[in-house]
């Protein structure tokens, strides 16, 4: 468990449908999602229909669940959710979608991660509204038509690039969620205190929004720890100090870097003068395995511009020593 971590864990989710935002005008940031997603559902409306499928890629945590509670609320619509590793066989799909009412919301997450024969029947279900099911094995099987009411795919990826083009090709929308700026994330902290009843000046919310590596589920997160902090050692109000020195407690530094990210830099510089290093040498050396450093540590340094991935291997950039506050050895000529 990592309290920077963008994937939810046992303690978000039941905090989290707290905080979410009801409403598309609630929700913030995503300018271009949003003014997309709000024209797309008011034409809907205005034509009494069931609204396009939609796709949203985006990094875990950016609020893509939260967007599809959205659409059905606009809608007027129910909402079922499930994800793409629970549907293993194209019989459980097909379970789902003959129990759909009309105009319901089916949210998908992790679509790219559903099996292929379900994956070949949604296809069917998006475009005609309708799936074959298949009754008896061998020769003697056959397909059985089935009609579904009109629905509303809500699929979520990572990465659009990850779904098959067919499947891509049956959203009649696709939103790019990107990472939050600091100013959003300020919001997201002011409106999260002020529905956990947590007192925070505008400081305050500054030093937690910095942390969060542009995300609202680690902001959210963050402030859950900061409040925690400001409750014991303090009087229950968050300001800049409490805010820094529980995220010091807490090993996240000022940019978001936690112990882990932190250990991976400090070897880069120390150790190696700054790479290039192997990925498996440096692993060695802060006693991680390959795919920690490589999955989990890595994504937020190269995002932040603090390690590049280069053929030779590993390089620290001078925002790295920087950052550390070290000084990056002499080029040696020649
Ligand atoms: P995953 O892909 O891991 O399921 P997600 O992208 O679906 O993540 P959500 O569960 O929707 O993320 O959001 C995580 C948390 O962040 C929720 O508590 C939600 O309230 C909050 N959040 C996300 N986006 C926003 C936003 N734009 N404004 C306010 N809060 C937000």
């Amino acid at each position: 468990h990592r309290l920077v971590g963008s994937v939810a864990d046992g303690e978000d989710t039941a905090v989290e449908a707290a905080l979410r935002p009801k409403e598309l005008d609630e929700f913030i940031g995503q300018e271009k999602v949003r003014a997309q997603l709000d024209l797309v559902l008011k034409a809907a409306r205005a034509r009494g229909a069931t609204a396009d499928h939609v796709l949203l890629s985006g990094a875990p945590g950016l609020g893509k669940t939260t967007l599809s509670m959205i659409i059905a609320a606009e809608m007027e619509a129910p909402i079922r959710i499930t994800s793409g590793p629970a549907i293993q066989h194209a019989g459980d799909l097909a379970a789902i979608l003959s129990s759909l009412q009309e105009g319901e919301v089916l949210f998908l997450d992790e679509i790219h991660r559903m099996s292929r024969p379900a994956e070949e029947m949604l296809y069917m279900a998006m475009e005609d509204f309708r799936v074959d099911v298949i009754v008896g094995k061998g020769p003697g099987a056959t397909a059985i038509p089935l009609e579904l009411p009109p629905f509303t795919l809500v699929g979520a990826t990572t990465r659009a690039g990850l779904l098959p083009p067919p499947l891509r090709d049956r959203f009649g929308f696709t939103g790019h969620m990107e990472f939050y700026g600091p100013a959003e994330l300020e919001r997201v902290v002011h409106r999260s205190a002020r529905l956990l009843d947590v007192g925070i000046d505008t400081e305050g919310a500054a030093e937690i929004a910095g942390r969060s590596r542009g995300t609202p589920r680690i902001a959210n997160r963050l402030l859950r720890r900061v409040r925690d902090y400001a409750q014991v050692k303090a009087d229950g109000a968050v300001d800049r100090e409490i805010a820094a020195a529980a995220l010091a407690v807490y090993e996240v530094d000022d940019r978001g870097l936690d112990r882990l990210d932190r250990s991976v830099l400090e070897a880069l510089l120390k150790l190696f003068g700054g790479g290039p290093v192997g990925l498996s040498t440096l692993s060695v050396a802060v006693g991680e395995e390959r795919e920690t450093v490589e999955e989990v540590a890595e994504p937020f340094l190269v995002r932040e511009g603090l390690l590049a991935r280069t053929p030779r291997g590993r390089v620290a950039t001078p925002a790295a020593w920087a950052h550390l506050g070290l000084t990056p050895p002499r080029q040696v000529p020649g």
